[in-house]
């Protein structure tokens, strides 16, 4: 009985690498000439990222994504610095005007429980009229849902406004599961899976982009504050993932995130059964 139950394990676990193989063979087709891509995305337009990320990345010629709350009368002074680090080749994104997440995180009301998805969708599209301005040049736009919520109301009323952010937008960024990346062929591109990346090891970090791209999937990492209180990665840490990236760019496509959910729309808008098949 033991020995059935052991065999049939096995049985189940030899299945296991034939599929991930054949998986990526099909993937590796799709992204030729690289294994997988990699998007670094960074939320709320932080001095941190200024001062510590966009130099780092600058000098090893990698480029991310930085989304962005144009909000309060003083946005375009205090934005500024951003119109420059999108005309260097960055890519600017939508963070929507008032950063409105859950009234779970402080208590009260207020938060997403209490608004309705034509107040989201005028929020973010406020937003984009300031976002437009900054980055004029930029012509494809993603969004990164702040704190990866992407529903409003609450309990039997509660409503996804991910169908907001796929008419509007490119791509939108949501949350994710530690270890997993988006499929080229499954990934929906209004609600982007992201590996939320504070506290992690410089080590950490490039093995979960060597191992995730192997399998030929699109990894997302999210990223806060460098060097900071809350949400933080260690700036010798991300030294050591662009450092990575930059060897390994023969092999991982780094790009921002607009660029590659470009390459997913139009594969699966034109040729949903090749992977399949
Ligand atoms: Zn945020």
């Amino acid at each position: 009985m033991l020995n059935d139950a052991i065999a049939e394990t096995h049985e189940q676990r030899s299945d296991l690498p034939g599929k991930v193989e054949m998986q990526m063979t099909d993937y590796a087709q799709f992204w030729k000439p690289y294994a997988g891509a990699v998007s670094l995305t960074f939320d709320d337009g932080l001095a941190c990222q200024l001062q510590k990320a966009i130099p780092v990345m600058d000098g090893a010629g990698v480029r991310g994504t930085f989304y962005l709350s144009p909000r309060g009368r003083d946005w375009e002074q205090r934005l500024k610095p951003w119109a420059e680090v999108a005309r260097s080749g960055h890519e600017l994104g939508n963070h929507s005007m008032s950063h409105t997440c859950s009234a779970n995180f402080t208590g009260g009301a207020g938060g997403l429980e209490s608004k309705t998805v034509e107040e989201i969708e005028a929020d973010v599209l406020a937003a984009q009229n300031r976002l437009a301005q900054l980055a004029p040049h930029q012509e494809d736009w993603t969004f990164a849902y702040p704190c990866y919520q992407t529903d409003v109301g609450r309990g039997a009323s509660r409503q996804s406004y991910v169908p907001v952010v796929a008419r509007h937008f490119v791509a939108g960024r949501g949350g994710g599961e530690y270890g997993f990346a988006n499929c080229p062929d499954a990934v929906d591109l209004a609600c982007v899976w992201a590996i939320a990346v504070e506290r992690m090891s410089g080590f950490e970090m490039i093995g979960l982009v060597e191992e995730l791209t192997a399998q030929g999937r699109w990894v997302v990492l999210a990223f806060h504050e460098l060097d900071g209180a809350r949400l933080t990665v260690g700036s010798h840490e991300f030294k050591m993932l662009i450092g990575y990236l930059r060897r390994r760019s023969d092999a991982i496509w780094t790009a921002p995130l607009g660029e590659v959910a470009r390459k997913i729309a139009h594969f699966q808008a034109t040729e949903p059964q090749r992977l399949s098949g």
